[in-house]
């Protein structure tokens, strides 16, 4: 029979409730919830692909010490044994934890504990350091807390959204969804983006300001200094509820002294920066969504704060409709600063102060609470470099990658003294370093609770089984705290124990002086756990029902309860473009994967929107450098180098480089964008200036490309470039090389033929012209096709998409094997090539365009009723309606 559970999306930090259907037959269905309150029943495309996700191929199934499988017991010791060893030799400050966004709360909260509560040093912090820091850092100096004012509701209640160094459409594609049928039903809403690149997101705006890298605090700071000398300044809310106006507006009038010179200074245009503030100062219904391309740089937090000032000069904040509004990228990076899960704060909210440790000793009955902040994410991995860090456990993320001057970081696992890695997946770039290795439950099997952007509790629910011997975070964190020696404070049995706990300690001697706080949820039951529904904190014990909107009643939390402007003295980024390096690397997402490829790279649908590493480069940068659209280039900076397909493309602003930060060496040789970006941070958050690193772009000089197809995944050695995507039913793998000469038919055969799965021969066709330096193969078994080698010297190639399609036929036809080796069939020459747009249907950019032209579509809705793209979950609508501009403007 089947099940149906409601649970909660793993990817961003939108926090979409998800229903999953488990058939008889073990299959997952998964559908939008249409009562989570985030989303309504929408998905985007990686949520609606989750049941891809959900095979156990690529999972670590047992406890591993040194490369071999042990069980819990014996891995459990080596780890409390380890940490015990360091922390007696050297002190508690010489063992640390870097945990994740991807835990849920209950997870977060026990490791939290053993390390600041226990263990008694504050060395824990999470990789949402790299993406939202920044915002804690700024909510607490304008609000004294960490608080995200309103929800996603404000955003169908505004007129005018600012979004700002956010590609929404691709990052937080249900938001971007809301705000687009907000439009649809609200044609005078205005909407402006605020983003170096045009990306997806731009597609709905009504003004696209392409501000100059690192300008956004002087747009803001201008912003400030128009809507003052407008006297666009609610009065009775700045001066009931705010202090430090005066020295913010001296700071944004000495930068912005006019118009011109704000415009100028942000690479704008002048009437483009009037019309924007034009805009803020008519619309009181104004909401400031922001994320990554304000968190991530060496001034986020004042970038941050340069917003909310805005926000409360005008006092639009705590009403429908309003307010600054940062969105999270992970599934749970509130519920880790709920925690603590930040080494600069103790937990639920509560900093250091000896008030609150007193509190939290006396709450934790604990001789040994952290007094101090501990180290933050790259000063941590710095520490481990330098030896004084000995002893390191990495909970659910994937440092190798994802830390800027990742080579780096690298080389401190490598020379660190015990590194332990809890994971549910075998093999990682950071795997690869740990000396015991501890497979945890994966999103399916957990049990708990995260938040989301808008203060949203909601629980993620199991509906499999553990993998192999899989085990919870919360349950393998208490089993290494009971063997350290405090069994009795980690005596939890169940999530809802910890819950529980970590609502009583919110509430504990709150009396509504702390922004966090559950207490309404400490006394829940079992069964009251099971069933909770979405809720958004403050829930104190006389607000039971939750908090949709904070700040209502102007009251903050600092000392006098009053907001607080932040002067903000505008700062380039930290290292600036020179002669060597005479571009800026920023790094981002794409649509259709997520962080490290661990999961979805396992989806087919989702692998085929983009298969490799790219840099996006503009057209006029491009001719400088000698580029041209899809050859492959090496990006060197100071700190590492990469290689990646060179996209041509107007939509990057000129003097500026895109890479996505996703590949890595289980996918990519060469490929990792987060090796060349610096490690610079900002000085009041510690998040890494992900957005602009210097660097250079040139020609790789390869001697030969190739695509090869196979139904077996290969390790490819001899390729310097080497880029692998799963497809329905094989590998593909994008190749390119430096040595000149090589004998093709005989490097395909040793390497397609080197595990013969049966006993039939094989069968070859192919075709060598060593001249032109050209190869193409193909090798099938019993008339199926196994695997297909194209090579040639320079990247154009035939398109991959029919040859793809035949991996899911048993026989091919006399026709197909006719033209194996052209790479298509005369008549289907573009039946789904060009690239994957819809990944929910398979709807090729080719097919998009063909029907276009033939059928003379005007609309994404026409596109949709024709083809089925985009009219699943969206993510693709902002792509289709750019094939449908592209075709409009070549007509
Ligand atoms: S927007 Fe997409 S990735 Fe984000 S939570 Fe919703 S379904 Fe998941």
């Amino acid at each position: 029979m089947n099940r149906t559970i409601r649970t909660t999306c793993p990817y961003c930090g939108v926090g979409c409730g998800v229903l999953a259907t488990v058939a008889a037959d073990g299959t997952t269905e998964i559908r939008g919830d249409p009562e989570h309150p985030a989303n309504f029943g929408r998905l985007c495309s990686k949520g609606a692909a989750l049941g891809e996700t959900l095979g156990h191929s690529e999972r670590l199934l047992h406890p591993e010490i040194l490369g071999k499988a042990c069980d819990w017991n014996t891995a459990l010791d080596a780890v409390a044994n380890g940490f015990a060893r360091t922390i007696r030799e050297h002190g508690p400050d010489s063992v640390a934890f870097y945990v994740s966004g991807q835990l849920l709360t209950e997870d977060y909260y026990v490791a939290n504990k053993l390390m600041k509560g226990f263990i008694g040093s504050a060395n824990i912090d999470t990789n949402s350091r790299l993406c939202m820091s920044s915002s804690v850092a700024g909510h607490q100096r304008a609000f004294g807390s960490d608080t995200v004012p309103g929800n996603y509701q404000d955003l169908e209640l505004a007129t005018l959204i600012v979004l700002i160094g956010s590609n929404t459409a691709w990052c937080h594609p249900v938001i971007y969804q809301r705000i687009r049928a907000a439009k649809e039903k609200n044609p005078d809403l205005k909407i402006v983006v605020i983003d170096p690149r045009q990306t997806a997101t731009s597609e709905i705006a009504d003004l696209h300001l392409p501000v100059k890298p690192g300008s956004d605090a002087l747009l803001f700071n201008g912003l400030l200094a128009y809507l003052h000398d407008r006297g666009d300044i609610n009065t009775h809310f700045v001066d009931s509820f705010t202090e430090g106006m005066q020295p913010a507006l001296d700071a944004a009038h000495a930068c912005a002294r006019s118009m011109a010179a704000v415009a100028a200074g942000c690479g704008l245009r002048e009437p483009d920066v009037t019309r924007f503030y034009q805009w803020f100062s008519v619309n009181e219904k104004t909401v400031s969504v922001y994320s990554q391309g304000i968190n991530q740089t060496s001034s986020g937090t004042d970038k941050v704060n340069a917003i909310i000032n805005c926000h409360l000069l005008t006092g639009r904040i705590g009403r429908p409709g309003m307010g600054p509004f940062s969105v999270t990228g992970q599934p749970n990076a509130m519920g880790g600063r709920e925690v603590g899960g930040l080494a600069n704060q103790l937990a639920a909210h509560m900093n250091f102060d000896a008030g609150n440790v007193d509190r939290v000793r006396r709450f934790w009955n604990s001789s040994n609470v952290a007094q101090k902040p501990g180290l933050k994410a790259v000063d941590l991995f710095r520490a481990v470099g330098e030896g004084r860090i000995k002893a390191l456990w990495i909970m659910a993320t994937n440092p190798a990658v994802s830390l800027p001057d990742a080579d780096r970081v690298r080389q401190a696992l490598a020379q660190c003294e015990f590194v332990v890695v809890s994971d549910c997946v075998r093999a990682t770039d950071t795997t690869a370093y740990a000396q015991v290795l501890l497979p945890a439950s994966a999103w399916g099997e957990k049990n708990g609770t995260v938040t989301n952007s808008e203060r949203r509790l909601s629980r993620q629910r199991a509906f499999l089984e553990p993998a192999g011997e899989a085990r919870p975070d919360w349950w393998i964190v208490s089993e290494v705290a009971r063997r350290l020696g405090y069994a009795q404070a980690f005596d939890y049995h169940s999530p809802a124990d910890i819950f529980r706990e970590h609502a009583a300690l919110s509430g504990f001697e709150n009396d509504g002086q702390r922004d966090f706080d559950l207490g309404a949820l400490a006394t829940l039951g079992d069964a009251e756990y099971e069933g909770f529904s979405p809720i958004q904190w403050p829930v104190p014990r006389d607000r039971p029902q939750g908090t949709p909107r904070m700040f209502a009643d102007g009251r903050f939390f600092t000392e006098n309860r009053k907001a607080r402007f932040v002067a903000v003295t505008p700062r380039g980024p930290a290292n600036e473009k020179d002669d060597e390096y005479p571009l800026a690397l920023n790094t981002g997402r794409v649509r259709d994967h997520w962080h490290t490829l661990t999961r979805t790279g396992l989806s087919p649908r989702l692998s085929g929107h983009i298969v490799e590493p790219f840099a996006e480069v503009h057209p006029q940068d491009a001719r400088q450098y000698g580029i041209h659209d899809g050859m492959l280039v090496t990006l060197t900076t100071r700190w590492g180098e990469m290689l990646a397909r060179a996209h041509v493309t107007e939509t990057q602003r000129p003097g500026s480089v895109f890479a996505p930060m996703h590949w890595n060496d289980q996918y990519a040789r060469r490929a990792r964008a987060d090796a060349l970006v610096n490690p610079v941070t900002d000085p009041v958050s510690g998040q890494p200036e992900f957005k602009h690193t210097p660097v250079n772009v040139a020609p790789y000089p390869a001697a030969w490309h190739a695509f090869l197809l196979s139904r077996r995944r290969l390790d490819i050695t001899e390729a310097s470039y080497c880029a692998r995507a799963t497809g329905q039913g094989f590998w593909r793998y994008e190749l390119a090389g430096e040595t000149p000469s090589w004998d093709w038919p005989r490097w395909a055969r040793a390497l397609l033929c080197a595990a013969p799965e049966n006993d039939t021969r094989p069968e070859w066709i192919d075709y060598l012209d060593s001249g032109a330096g050209q190869y193409r193969g193909a090798r099938l078994l019993g008339g199926r096709l196994e695997s297909c080698l194209f090579v040639a010297r320079t990247p154009e190639l035939p398109a991959r998409d029919w040859l793809a399609s035949l991996f899911s036929r048993d026989t091919l036809t006399r026709e197909e094997r006719m033209h194996l080796l052209a790479g298509t069939l005369p008549s289907q020459a573009a039946a789904v090539s060009g690239g994957i747009v819809c990944a929910c249907f398979s709807v090729g950019k080719n097919s998009i365009i063909d029907a276009i032209r033939e059928k003379r579509l005007g609309t994404a809705e026409e596109v949709g009723q024709c083809l089925k793209a985009g009219t699943n979950c969206g993510s693709c609508i902002p792509e289709i309606k750019a094939l449908l501009r592209q075709a409009q403007s070549a007509a």
